[in-house]
């Protein structure tokens, strides 16, 4: 017991302050796949490198990579080598439209690569006291049930870590609860496995309105690796209402924290009244 102690006295304040300040992501961290301006269109690598198919290629501006398929493989920076994709160092790629997760890749006049990637979140402001918010706007702390619809437990994982002292999403009003009765929303991981589709379902509807659904990972978000099929509904999208995307395969805890943010923002346009006719 006092050897714990004085560990923790020796280790000091081990809580990330993000998303206050940025988050300082490991050296071999790997994001989204990005594109190269500049580089010639004809060095962009063909679809069928992509093992999700997160990559359509057409003619002229057509080309678009889908971030809710992408497992983050990072194929398609290796193919051709000297390509025009690289992997990129984002996180914060959370979104809470759907169409919002395509990063749309054009072709100047001189046949280069333009980008036509979404803008980036202003997360400084989503940053901005948020505990705050969270208690403007439910009048306590956000309570969130965690659904496993069917996943491979990597996003799990990620999930787990936010309770953890580094992440310890708790400082920021936000926590996990055992029942939907009690939740404010569902943060669901994994393609919805036919079997479990029922229990989504049931879930869901037992979370008192308004309420927010997560879908989190490139399973969540679109199926990932395990589309619709006999065996499976695909993304969550498939089945609930999804308020916000976040991708990534995993993605890591800030990125999930992130897309727990804009899910916040969410809530308060629900509970706005609707304009006056
Ligand atoms: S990084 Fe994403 S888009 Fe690129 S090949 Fe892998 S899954 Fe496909």
């Amino acid at each position: 017991m006092l050897r714990t102690l004085i560990q923790s006295l020796r280790d000091g304040v081990v809580t990330t302050r993000y998303p206050d300040a940025p988050a300082e992501v490991p050296e071999r961290f790997r994001g989204a796949p990005e594109p190269e301006v500049g580089r010639p269109f004809g060095a962009l690598p063909t679809a069928s490198v992509c093992p999700t198919g997160a990559i359509t290629a057409g003619e002229g501006a057509a080309y678009t990579i889908d971030l809710g398929r992408c497992i983050f493989c990072g194929r398609c920076a290796d193919e051709p080598s000297d390509g025009a994709i690289r992997i990129g160092r984002e996180f914060e790629l959370s979104a809470r439209r759907r169409e919002d997760l395509l990063v749309r890749i054009g072709r100047d006049a001189d046949g280069r690569v333009t980008e036509l990637a979404p803008e980036p979140a202003d997360t400084a402001a989503l940053g901005e006291r948020v505990a705050e918010r969270i208690h403007r706007t439910l009048g306590r702390s956000l309570h969130l049930r965690h659904l496993d619809a069917g996943s491979c437990n990597a996003c799990d994982w990620e999930l787990v870590a936010l309770l953890a002292p580094h992440y310890d999403v708790r400082r920021l009003g936000i926590d996990f609860v055992a029942s939907p009765r009690h939740a404010d929303g569902v943060i669901v991981t994994g393609s919805v496995t036919r079997n479990l589709e029922p229990a989504v379902r049931r879930t869901f509807e037992a979370v008192p309105e308004p309420r927010v659904v997560i879908a989190v990972g490139a399973c969540g978000c679109s199926g990932g690796i395990a589309p619709a099929s006999y065996a499976s509904a695909g993304g969550v999208d498939q089945i609930l209402p999804v308020d916000v995307y976040v991708p990534g395969c995993p993605p890591r805890p800030e990125a999930i924290l992130f897309g727990i943010l804009l899910a916040v923002g969410r809530i308060e346009a629900k509970r706005r009244p609707a304009p006056a006719r």
